[in-house]
């Protein structure tokens, strides 16, 4: 079940940054989500 573990470190995610904001807002972790605070784009995992 537990398949899916992170292999990479944190040093290089691809997709950190809000896709509409660019890279003035950066997406918020959750533990199934980012969100960005500034526009409200969720995007899942
Ligand atoms: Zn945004």
């Amino acid at each position: 079940m537990a398949e899916k573990k992170e292999r990479q470190t944190k040093a290089y995610v691809p997709h950190r940054n809000c896709p509409k904001c660019g890279v003035q807002s950066k997406l918020a972790e959750h533990t199934d989500r980012r969100t960005c605070g500034r526009c409200g784009y969720m995007e899942k995992k």
